[in-house]
């Protein structure tokens, strides 16, 4: 049996990755979106063991330190990080694994899994993004400030991915995903 292959699925906060990863997988069962580990506090409607594992900072720190990450970064002002035995449990049962996580996390998971397929979510433009981020709401103008700073230097690391998608509108971009997914599993047959 194949294993499953990793997509590291990275953009600046306000992208859009929930919303076009939300969709990409309604559309195809067959993908599994890791649950990653942060230090940041849940926000509204957010569930622990869902959208993240909710943990404190010394919790962290000993994870750090007992290696259970396959990456981790520290992001405005959390950590956040992914386990790497439940991502490996999956891939080794044949399941295509997603990794939802900002750049530094990226170039870390290239580093250590070089086929690892690295996909960049990209907004229309900077202003766009802005707009997106305070239409959301959910961070205070100081927390949208850093995370548009954050942004910009994320959009440089764009090219040091295998694919970039612009998230014009949520229909084109999973549609660009799963071509890219399509192609993938082509190579294994
Ligand atoms: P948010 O606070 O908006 O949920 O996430 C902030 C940033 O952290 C996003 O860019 C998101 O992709 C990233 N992120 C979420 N989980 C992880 C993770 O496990 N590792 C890394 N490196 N980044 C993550």
């Amino acid at each position: 049996m194949r294993k499953g292959d990793l997509y590291i699925f990275t953009g600046p906060s306000g992208a859009g990755k929930g919303t076009v990863l939300r969709e990409l997988l309604a559309q195809d069962p067959g993908l599994f979106l890791s649950v990653s580990a942060t230090t940041r506090a849940p926000r509204e409607g957010e569930r622990d063991g869902v959208h993240y594992y909710f943990i404190s900072r010394p919790e962290f720190e000993r994870k750090i330190a007992e290696n259970a990450f396959l990456e981790y970064a520290q992001y405005v002002d959390n950590y956040y990080g992914t386990l790497e035995a439940p991502v490996d449990e999956r891939l080794a049962a044949g399941v295509d694994v997603i990794l939802e996580i900002e750049v530094q996390g990226a170039m870390q998971v290239h580093e250590k899994r070089p086929d690892a397929v690295l996909v960049f979510l990209a907004p229309p433009s900077v202003e766009e993004l802005a707009v997106r981020l305070r239409g959301r709401g959910t961070e205070t103008e100081e927390k949208v400030r850093k995370r548009l700073e954050t942004a910009r230097g994320e959009l440089a690391y764009q090219d040091r991915f295998d694919h970039t998608v612009v998230n014009d509108t949520v229909e084109n971009a999973v549609a660009r995903l799963r071509e890219i997914i399509a192609a993938r599993r082509a190579g294994h047959l």
